[in-house]
């Protein structure tokens, strides 16, 4: 296999862990891949599978249209969602879905997180939208997601939880947790008179 296709693999098995000790998914729940620049190829994780006993070599190569190109196991549900933001987006070189507890309490409501936090306006990219309501791994989820989601960093799904991507899976991971923190502070705010949002007149510095 070429190399770059390996150390994809061995990218998103360390996010995979990550993104499970970090508390971000529990058990089977959530997902992450990264693109194998140049070679039209995405490394994602498989199905079904507990993080913990995840390997590696266990990671599934998908092309960018959807075709199984080596890997044991059959690839996350949501692979079509990945994909289609592969597609949109080709600033995006890695994506993690997680549900993350914060970010998915929001998701029930319906609405998204107005841009609060100038971490979340700089890093992630203003406002954090919801995509529309569609069950999990349909192709309605994904292409919502894609539209959700625009030209920024995360989103949310609707009862379900959220996306976050990065030029690596490894940035997609970090921005997953200052949604995370800014889903926090929006949820605390509401206790302490309510959130406003960042007068973006004021802000002059990246
Ligand atoms: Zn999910």
């Amino acid at each position: 296999m070429e190399t770059a296709v390996l150390e994809a693999m061995k990218e998103v098995h360390r996010t995979a862990l990550e993104m499970s000790k970090r508390g971000l998914v529990a058990g089977t729940s959530g997902n992450c891949s990264a693109r194998v620049t140049d070679m039209d190829l995405v490394v994602i994780t498989p199905t079904s599978i507990e993080y913990e006993l995840l390997l590696a070599e266990d990671m599934c190569v998908v092309s960018i249209d959807g075709e199984k190109v080596e890997g044991r196991y059959s690839p996350s549900v949501e692979i079509n969602m990945h994909l289609e933001i592969y597609r949109a987006r080709p600033d995006v070189g890695g994506i993690v879905h997680t549900h993350q507890t914060m970010a998915t309490a929001i998701s029930t409501t319906g609405k998204g997180i107005p841009p609060i936090l100038e971490e979340q306006v700089f890093k992630l990219g203003g406002a954090i939208e919801i995509a529309e309501y569609a069950l999990p791994g349909t192709m309605e989820l994904a292409l919502s997601a894609v539209k959700a989601l625009g030209d920024r960093k995360a989103c949310l799904l609707p009862h379900h939880g959220a996306v976050a991507v990065g030029s690596k899976v490894r940035d997609a991971l970090l921005n997953a947790e200052i949604l995370e923190r800014t889903a926090h502070a929006f949820i605390i705010s509401h206790l302490v008179g309510g959130p406003r949002v960042v007068p973006f007149m004021d802000i002059t510095h990246p």
